[in-house]
């Protein structure tokens, strides 16, 4: 079978990894080789196995990479905390904290010397067939028996199938730089929960070195952008700006449909979610993983039943994660005075009770509900 994976970004290329590692399918990869902003995503544990399996996770580990074991939740409204140790559930570290575009590098650098072809630029003019779609590449007419696109929030497979979605705005702008913190962040994740948006700081490799995503109000975040490099680093109480600042807006989407005869939808082109729990490209990584174990027995005879068993694999754990964001956002943005009391007070009886701390770290490191094989780690 022909299968081209659109999008060369983390989700694109580790499924592109996990279809030559797992199938005997012919794949070609089209994307525009372009440079990310410098980004950081917290990974799971489940990612960090789909990363191992493929053989690469010491290679992700010599990029940029920062370990946290211990996170720190807290409310600045009420002064309730969440401390979490992947110690105490006998885990070596809760995530990893990464470069997407030394991921995308490292992925990339897996895929050359293998049977998977790379067409440079973007898909357009889509002809979609019963059998065949065809689509152009700059002006090259290029056919597919499998389309999967992994083409992003924009997707372009999406919007040329028509696909429709549920989508609203946060009412959040995400604003991203590196700071340097006045002392060391002894690999612990913090997320500061302010009424209008949450904090967080994510340890890098460096000792004192934080990648931080603060969620606001858009009015909020321009000011922010605004603010000279030392009255910004005032304001979130760091000694040092490292990078130029980034402003992101914060939209929620999720696809009705993730498959059909001959394509389906994946990563942030299927469901894009709010970056406060670090969850987005987490999700993405078990939807390639997914479907690559779906695509294993494929043939062009029982195409259709593959994909629709990973539609249902992932449609409703995706679901699950994007209304958990949507209740923390709700919970910590409230106003009302009687709710924050009782926030405050679940916050502090939650953090004595090891087992809602146990199941909140399942969460947080993608190992629960039903997993594709090459995320559960013993392979
Ligand atoms: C502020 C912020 C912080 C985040 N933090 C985290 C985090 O800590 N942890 C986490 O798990 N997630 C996080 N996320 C989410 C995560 O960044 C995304 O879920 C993830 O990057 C999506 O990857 P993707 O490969 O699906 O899409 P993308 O990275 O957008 O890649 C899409 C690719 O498709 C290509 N493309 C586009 N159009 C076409 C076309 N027509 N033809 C061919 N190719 C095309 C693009 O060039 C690109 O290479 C965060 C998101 C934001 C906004």
């Amino acid at each position: 079978m022909d299968i081209v994976v659109l999008g060369g970004g983390v989700i694109g290329l580790t499924l592109a990894s996990l279809l030559e590692k797992q199938t005997e399918h012919n794949i070609t990869v089209v994307s525009p080789n372009q440079q990310e902003a410098a980004r950081y995503s917290a990974l799971t544990y489940a990612s960090k196995n789909i990363f191992t399996y493929l053989g690469i996770w010491e290679a992700v580990l010599n990029s940029d990479v920062g370990m946290y074991h211990k996170m720190h939740l807290y409310d600045a409204n009420t002064q309730a905390a969440i401390d979490i140790d992947a110690h105490e559930f006998g885990a070596a570290e809760l995530g990893h904290i990464v470069n997407n575009k030394m991921l995308s590098e490292v992925l990339y650098r897996r895929l050359q010397d293998t049977r998977v072809n790379f067409v440079d630029g973007f898909a357009t003019e889509l002809a979609h067939g019963a059998q065949k779609s065809k689509f152009l590449v700059n002006d090259q007419m290029l056919s597919a028996d499998l389309l999967l696109g992994a083409d992003g929030s924009n997707s372009w497979l999406r919007k040329s199938l028509d696909i429709p979605s549920y989508n609203y705005s946060y009412q959040h702008h995400a604003l991203v730089a590196t700071v340097e913190l006045h002392t060391k962040h002894y690999n612990t994740a913090k997320q500061i929960f302010y009424p209008a948006g949450p904090l967080a700081f994510l340890p890098l490799s460096a000792p004192n070195t934080c990648s931080i995503v603060w969620s606001t109000n858009p009015e909020h975040a321009k000011t922010l952008m605004q603010m000279t490099e030392e009255e910004f680093a005032a304001e979130i109480n760091v000694a040092a700006l490292h990078s130029k600042r980034f402003c992101f807006p914060l939209n929620m989407r999720h696809v009705t449909q993730y498959v059909g005869s001959n394509w389906a939808l994946l990563g942030d082109a299927a469901h894009v979610i709010h970056p406060l729990a670090g969850q987005g490209m987490n999700l993405g990584l078990l939807d390639a993983a997914t479907l690559a174990e779906k695509l294993q027995n494929a043939s062009l005879n029982n195409l259709y039943n593959s994909l629709r068993a990973y539609e249902r694999a992932r449609k409703g754990y995706n679901w699950g994660m994007i209304g958990l964001m949507e209740f923390c956002k709700r919970t910590f943005g409230s106003k009302n005075k009687g709710f924050n009391t009782v926030r405050s007070v679940g916050m502090r009886a939650l953090n004595k009770f090891m087992p809602a701390k146990n199941l909140i770290s399942k969460i947080g490191m993608g190992v629960y509900g039903e997993l594709p094989l090459s995320a559960r780690g013993y392979l």
